[in-house]
């Protein structure tokens, strides 16, 4: 792979402190090996939406139809901040060229299939998806995006490296055609 490859990432799996609690969950292998290959693109949806670092921690609430993005100590509902900021800046991570995106697993706002979900009747399973997210794969539906806990897997990372690279060779006009 080149490192002209673009691939976007929660800050926090970098190393950057930027979690509820300041602290962060660099991973080694995106951070040292992978990272040797590809130009990170890291982002904060929290941080970045003005939630502050240290934060108060939020999950992720079912209300009717819709997730709410809701204060863990307060009830505070932050679902219209973070969906805001997420329209603009999905407007600018599509001119960032990105052929892949790697997501912190779990978190309320970057988690692709293991949130905390909380239901109406009382209920809580692990089956919610992120804000930030879920508009990701809605606005790029077939950008290649994996969090870090499947990518310890050694053949789903490897799966990804090569649907990444086949994103990037599909942009790349091909010399003499
Ligand atoms: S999981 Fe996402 S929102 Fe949470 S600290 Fe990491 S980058 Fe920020």
């Amino acid at each position: 792979m080149s490192r002209l490859i673009r691939v976007g990432i929660s800050a926090c799996l970098l190393g950057q402190e930027v979690r509820y609690d300041g602290g962060h969950t660099r991973d080694p292998f995106l951070a040292d090996v992978l990272g040797q290959r590809v130009t990170w693109v890291p982002v904060c949806p929290e941080v970045e939406a003005g939630l502050g670092t240290p934060r108060e921690p939020v999950d992720l609430v079912k209300k009717g139809r819709r997730i709410r993005m809701v204060g863990l100590a307060t009830g505070m509902d932050y679902t219209a901040t973070v969906e805001q900021w997420t329209a603009k800046r999905l407007d600018e991570l599509e001119q960032e060229d990105l052929d892949g995106y790697v997501l912190k697993s779990g978190s309320p706002s970057c988690g692709v299939d293991d949130v905390r979900l909380h239901h109406a009747d009382g209920a809580t399973t692990k089956t919610g998806r992120g804000v930030f997210a879920h508009a990701l794969m809605r606005r790029m539906p077939s950008l290649p995006v994996e969090h870090e806990r499947r990518l310890q897997d050694p053949a789903v990372r490897e799966q990804f490296i090569e649907r990444v690279h086949a994103y990037h060779q599909g942009k790349v006009p091909r010399q003499g055609r």
